[in-house]
């Protein structure tokens, strides 16, 4: 397989697919750049190297051409942090972006506007009527997926070399992430430097980890982790269960819960888990106390009480001292730890100690030795909330692509490249 440090891209054009998916705030104004500082790294080398880059992003999910979507609001940031000026292609998929990717000089890089404008990228039928017919479904399914052969051909066609860096979209089977793969032949086509560390992050911690490994899985639902926790428990050797999706499996076990976040219809599924990590070895762990609050705010009326005693009015939204000290205990003595989803409603500052306590164990255990991968949408704001990205080995970018490549399948933004 072909690899970017050694890929001299001089005189070539390569279509990099990024993930440039940032947050716009009314203005328009990026308030976290953080993904596309991620891409520089690979953007930069063909540059450095002499070649020139097309760069393909989706932002937001429009369903058609969007102002408020559209990639141009980026344009300078992107120029600035990459140190030229970006040229801008206001269709992705014209004679106008044909003909500036061709006229593309060494060194000179050009973005094209949202690829998801086109509902080609994701290949899904468009502004079809809700009572439409099975047929009528079916034959703008067909229709689009041959629109779609042609979008991806024309995407291709800009390009020599083909990059995807775009961790973050790698769980989907679109054209720019996948599909445009099939254009270019294997020493063509090549992992970005972000989605290289993205993959060897989750390798290194799913393959072969350093023992004992612990996984903490907090959030809100059970139902949204059903699936990593299944994989995880043939694989870890501690399993820390925190936030709201805790409550099920405490009810699950006959304790009382008040009000606080469950799932009735995933007893049996939490029941199911735990028989499945006792069978296993997998030692469970759910902190025995709670901090309760009287309503979902963080000025409710608050009070620490064991887990599993919950009075009716009351909600737990954060572990207690008690749980911190189990899971600070647990996290102590790992090698390897995985953490997806806050043990607390983090983003209340009364019920953020139980997420701050676990995320400074996590630290405490990496400065020891252990490698730690922190990823999945709110586990990631909540160590940027409390400063200690930098203090864990390995924060993710992905979001979705992240739970499904833990949940042991095949992405096919990788397999699309690397043939698995
Ligand atoms: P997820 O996207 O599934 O990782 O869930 C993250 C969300 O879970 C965050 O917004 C937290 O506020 C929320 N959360 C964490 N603990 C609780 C809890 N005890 N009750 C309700 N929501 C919670």
């Amino acid at each position: 397989m072909m690899t970017i440090d050694k890929f001299n891209f001089a005189g070539k054009k390569a279509f990099v697919r990024v993930d440039f998916n940032v947050p716009l705030d009314a203005d328009f104004n990026i308030t976290d750049d953080t993904r596309i500082r991620a891409a520089m790294p690979t953007l930069k080398k063909i540059i450095a190297d002499g070649g020139s880059v097309i760069i393909g992003s989706h932002l937001g999910r429009p369903k058609g051409v969007t102002d408020k979507f559209s990639l141009k609001h980026i344009l300078a940031h992107v120029s600035e942090l990459l140190g030229t000026d970006v040229q801008f292609a206001s269709d992705c998929a014209s004679e106008e972006a044909a003909m500036k990717a061709a006229a593309l000089q060494p060194g000179e890089a050009l973005l094209l506007e949202n690829l998801r404008f086109y509902a080609e990228e994701e290949g899904k039928p468009r502004g079809l009527a809700e009572d439409a017919t099975d047929d009528v479904k079916a034959a703008a399914k067909k229709e689009i997926k041959e629109k779609q052969k042609e979008f991806t051909k024309q995407l291709a066609s800009y390009a020599d070399v083909y990059v995807n860096d775009a961790f973050g979209t790698a769980h989907r089977a679109h054209a720019s992430t996948a599909l445009i793969a099939d254009y270019f032949d294997a020493d063509h086509k090549m992992f970005g430097f972000l989605m290289q560390k993205e993959i060897d992050a989750v390798e290194k911690t799913m393959k072969d980890p350093a023992r004992p490994f612990t996984a903490i899985i907090g959030g809100a639902k059970v139902s949204s982790k059903i699936d990593i926790i299944e994989n995880l428990l043939d694989k870890v050797d501690n399993l820390i269960i925190g936030g709201g999706m805790a409550f099920t499996f405490i009810k699950a076990e006959g304790g009382k819960i008040g009000n606080s976040l469950v799932e009735d219809d995933k007893l049996d599924v939490a029941k199911d888990i735990i028989a499945k990590a006792k069978a296993n070895n997998v030692k469970m762990v759910i902190a025995s106390d709670a901090k309760i609050a009287d309503a979902f705010s963080n000025d409710a009326n608050s009070k620490f009480v064991d887990a599993d005693q919950i009075p009716d009015g009351w909600m737990g939204l954060d572990i207690g001292p008690k749980g911190e000290q189990e899971f600070a205990d647990v996290l102590k003595n790992s090698k390897t730890i995985l953490w997806n989803g806050p043990v607390g409603v983090f983003e209340f500052s009364n019920f953020a100690q139980g997420s701050k306590v676990t995320a400074l164990a996590v630290v405490e255990a990496t400065k020891h030795g252990a490698f730690s991968l922190v990823g999945g949408g709110d586990s990631v704001a909540c160590v940027n909330q409390m400063g200690l990205a930098n203090d864990v080995s390995y924060v993710s970018t992905g979001g979705g692509a992240l739970l499904e490549f833990i949940e042991g399948k095949v992405l096919p933004g990788i397999k699309a490249i690397r043939g698995y």
